[in-house]
């Protein structure tokens, strides 16, 4: 699949501006495919996880290809709906939510899953055998990587402990609840198919005690390379491993089940990129800063999660290398990228930040008074605007003035 060139880019950052986010449907389509056929012999779905990207278009697309989506909010279900997906192809996750958005979630006919025993018990109190939910799991898997991803381990807030799965039985059988799926996310970063079959050891020895399950689900932690010699997840090598896995629990389950998965990065995070000005080339007694347009409030995984994200200056790529930090323009320590080897930065060069496209867009904010960036989708070739960058209207907008 060809890339998106640095003539391209840099006409899409002279049409539409800088900052701007600029995704790559083909690529977005490409990295759905590839996973969707790495479980041979396997009925698999995928529900991409939107809290990595949400605009309405990259759902459309996905849709086309036949995902299903991963809500984590009822927002998040609405906007799936209105993106055009079915009810029924809506899985919901949430966390800590009030029980009546659950019942919000029901009535609009999404996938319910439950995280805790008492959301549980009000569950079944509330539908009994007449709505089925899958149970999130905690299997204490660790999964690698940052701390603030791994939602695995002992401490979590997230799932229900596999050590509570009789407590858990107890509910379902005293309100007959039909739970129709077992599901765990033991959070990002996952290195190879070890930690996944650990985990869904556990997840196959629980479903003896649940007869109705139609699918188990893996949740994701699927890894993508952030930069060179980054451990990425070898989709196909781990694919089939997992297939054979799971081919072999149906057969002692004594029924084929369909499994998910829900990929939210390793779908769209390659795809997107920053595109940025540098604004100022700052010389400090230590330092080469370059500031530019853009920073925390934009992308805030580097200083979030201590993320690496790959920084190339594509107004002068074939200039000699020089150390830089690369800093935003926001009243806080935003550093984008740390000493960093970049073609020579000039001020008014578009500097490119990438794999930007999953947890990029849709955590940004509008501190400092900042205005959120504009999104363009570059699709068949051929660029289009599919978010407007915001105006100053856009921050006052639920403003009361009673002064
Ligand atoms: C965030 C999330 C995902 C997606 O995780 P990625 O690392 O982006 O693939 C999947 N499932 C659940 C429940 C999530 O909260």
């Amino acid at each position: 699949m060809k890339e998106i060139s640095h003539a391209k880019l840099l006409e899409i950052a002279e049409e539409f501006g800088t900052p701007v986010y600029v995704y790559h449907g083909e690529k977005i389509v490409n990295q759905y495919q590839r996973l969707k056929g790495a479980f041979p012999g396997v009925n698999v779905h995928l529900h991409y996880a939107l809290k990595a990207l949400n605009n309405i278009n990259v759902l459309k697309l996905l849709k086309q290809q036949g995902a299903g989506l991963d809500a984590v909010s009822i927002q998040e279900v609405q906007l799936g709906l209105r993106a055009g997906y079915l009810p029924a192809e809506i899985m919901y996750t949430p966390n800590c939510v009030d029980f009546d958005e659950i019942k919000e979630a029901v009535n609009l006919g999404v996938i319910i899953n439950i995280d805790n025993i008492s959301t549980l018990e009000l569950f079944g109190h509330e539908y009994g055998s007449t709505v089925p939910c899958c149970i999130r799991l905690n299997p204490h898997i660790m999964a690698g990587g940052h701390s603030h991803i791994s939602v695995g381990h002992i401490d979590s807030k997230f799932g229900i402990s596999i050590y509570q799965l009789r407590h858990v039985q107890r509910v379902v059988e005293s309100h007959k609840i039909k739970v129709n799926g077992l599901h765990m996310h033991t959070g990002s970063d996952i290195l190879d198919a070890d930690v996944f079959l650990r985990g869904a050891d556990l997840l196959f020895d629980a479903a003896q005690s649940f007869p109705d399950l139609e699918f188990m689900d893996f949740g994701s932690g699927f890894k993508v390379g952030y930069k060179d010699g980054d451990i990425v997840t070898d989709i196909e090598e781990m694919g089939v491993k997992i297939a054979e896995a799971f081919k072999t629990f149906c057969k002692s389950y004594g029924r084929e089940l369909s499994l998910w998965f829900e990929p939210g990065k390793f779908i769209v995070s390659e795809s997107g990129s920053l595109l940025v000005k540098a604004n100022v080339i700052k010389q400090t007694t230590s330092t080469v800063f370059i500031g530019v347009n853009s920073g925390q409030n934009h992308l805030i995984r580097p200083m979030f999660y201590d993320a690496y994200h790959h920084i190339e200056n594509i107004s002068n790529p074939k200039a000699n290398p020089r150390l830089y930090s690369v800093v935003g323009y926001i009243c806080e320590t935003d550093t984008l990228g740390y000493d960093r080897k970049i073609a020579e930065v000039r001020e008014g060069d578009v500097l490119r930040i990438k794999n930007a496209g999953a947890y990029g867009f849709t955590m940004s904010n509008n501190y400092n008074a900042r205005l959120r960036p504009c999104e363009v989708l570059y699709f068949k070739n051929k660029a289009h605007l599919i978010r407007k960058r915001e105006t100053i209207e856009d921050l006052y907008r639920n403003e009361v003035e009673v002064l």
